[in-house]
């Protein structure tokens, strides 16, 4: 059993992949990128509400969003 594309399917799909890897991270992804990169500016926006959330906090205060996974209970510590 072969792959049952027809071959104008299979140019569209190369077009498709090619597009992508020009254009790289949407708007919105490298927003968000660059936010959760941002976290020891002073202050930083929520993606998620747009809500400013004040620097060192891994949490969003207007909707509860979580920037960093809470350490594994039980994990290696760095002391
Ligand atoms: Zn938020």
């Amino acid at each position: 059993m072969g792959l049952a594309v027809a071959s104008h399917q299979i140019a569209a799909a190369g077009a498709v992949l090619r597009q992508h890897e020009e254009r790289g991270l949407s708007e919105d992804e490298l927003r968000a990128a660059n936010t959760i990169a941002d976290l020891d500016a002073e202050q930083t926006t929520c993606p998620a509400c747009q809500g400013t959330i004040p620097g060192g906090v891994v949490r969003c205060p207007e909707c509860g969003l979580r920037f960093q996974a809470d350490p594994e209970p039980g994990g290696p510590s760095c002391h």
